[in-house]
């Protein structure tokens, strides 16, 4: 059995659900989503979902910037009444130790202003304004985006599906795609249990997973996967929603935290993490030397956190490449495919504008951010996009 679609999208993370509705939207696209679990149960569900500007590579600045736009305007940009994405316009303040690091900072401060990013430096009394709780005593520069904040990560990609799907998209979920099918060099669909389905454009966002379809191509991609581990921590009294996302550039795994359902913290890590031989190899047990760890890193940057309890934790996989930024793109000899893999822990801001560029890379359009920069063939001539604060999740 066979079906024939205009467009096939890979896995319905934010990326997906993002491409799929772009693509029904700029191109009038018949789209399918084929999905081999649940809908939206991959990266995308275990993320903390901070939207901020702060990046060292300009063009993670400009999608991110187009895609607070997008959460500004979130219902009517999806045009479709029931989008939603739990968007919290908290603000965002980033904390640099003295010295080389602040100088950094500094740098890309002004190299977000004039990619447009409303951002600037606070002094302690000025922090102290927005975020009462916050010890300053051992920070060497603070930054602050007043329009950044943080959304719901499952919200915001069935939005995206449910609007796709309003546009007369397909979703098949529990439909693995096994391998692309080819024909003179070209794309002709994906081959899945249900039968083939047929389309002459083929956008891959399969995160961690996106291995198994590049393998079988002898098509070789640079991808490590990585364990990272999310705590909730209630400390003496309830933790408002509106407080901003704080980043930590003080701590050596440059941790960052958030409010969260409850009044409780929401504490993650941007740094490598526990690596992994597949995502699906993931332990779940929780690590009692690192709720140790976060606990203390937090009771000295809270007040009110000294005896705080933790209350929750998940774990969930990061896709990095050597660089720490994504593949996005067309793939050379195998003309229909786009890629959109490697997020390195920091895809879901991106997405929302991304999703739109992926459309337009694959309907043959001008991009409204040019992603040449992210090509897959850069690692290989060693144009690599690495961020000023080394390895981790802000580059
Ligand atoms: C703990 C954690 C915290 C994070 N925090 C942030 C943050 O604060 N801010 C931020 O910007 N980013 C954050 N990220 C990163 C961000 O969440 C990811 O980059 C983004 O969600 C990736 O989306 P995706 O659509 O590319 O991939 P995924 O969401 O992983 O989607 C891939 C989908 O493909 C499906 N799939 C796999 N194989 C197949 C197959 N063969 N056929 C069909 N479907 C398949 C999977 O089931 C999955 O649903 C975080 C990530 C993690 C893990």
């Amino acid at each position: 059995m066979s079906e024939t679609f205009d467009a096939i999208v890979l896995g319905s993370g934010v990326v997906g659900a993002s491409a799929a509705f772009h693509l029904a939207k700029l191109g009038g696209l018949k789209v399918c989503v084929v999905e081999r679990g649940e809908l939206c149960s991959g990266g995308t569900a275990k993320s903390c979902a901070i939207v901020r500007s702060h990046y060292s590579v300009p063009s993670n600045t400009a999608l991110t910037l187009a895609s607070l736009e997008i959460f500004a305007n979130f219902t009517d940009y999806l045009e479709n009444g029931g989008a939603e994405s739990g968007f919290v316009n908290s603000g965002y303040l980033i904390l640099a130790p003295e010295g080389g690091l602040a100088e950094k900072m500094r740098a890309n401060l002004a190299m977000q202003s004039d990619v447009g990013a409303e951002t600037f430096e606070l002094s302690p009394a000025e922090a102290l304004e927005r975020h009462p709780f916050v010890a300053l005593d051992d920070v060497g520069l603070i930054g602050y985006e007043p329009r950044s904040g943080y959304a719901d990560p499952y919200l915001t990609t069935s939005s995206f599906l449910r609007a796709a799907r309003a546009r007369r998209a397909v979703v098949k979920t529990g439909c693995p795609a096994e391998r692309l099918l080819l024909h003179g060099g070209r794309v002709t669909g994906v081959a899945t249990p249900r039968g083939e389905l047929r389309a002459g454009i083929v956008v891959s966002a399969l995160g961690p997973w996106t291995r198994g379809l590049t393998d079988p191509l002898g098509l070789e991609i640079p991808l490590e996967i990585s364990r990272h581990t999310v705590l909730t921590f209630k400390g003496d009294a309830p933790y408002g929603r509106d407080l901003p996302v704080v980043k930590d550039l003080t701590t050596a795994n440059k941790m960052y935290f958030r409010p969260a359902t409850g009044g409780v913290v929401l504490v993650g890590t941007g740094d490598h993490g526990d690596p992994l031989a597949a995502a699906d190899d993931m332990d779940e047990n929780l690590d009692d030397d690192f709720v140790l760890l976060q606990g203390g890193q937090l009771a000295r940057r809270l007040a009110g956190f000294e005896e705080a309890a933790p209350t929750a934790s998940w774990v969930g996989a990061y896709d990095i490449t050597p660089d720490w930024n994504p593949v996005l793109g067309p793939v050379p000899g195998i003309e229909g495919l786009v890629l959109a893999y490697g997020f390195s822990g920091h895809g879901f801001k991106l997405a929302p504008a991304l999703g739109k560029v992926l459309a337009q890379t694959a309907l043959g359009l001008p991009q409204d951010v040019d992603l040449t920069p992210y090509r897959l063939g850069r690692f290989a001539k060693g144009e690599l996009l690495t961020g000023a604060y080394g390895i981790g999740s802000i580059s």
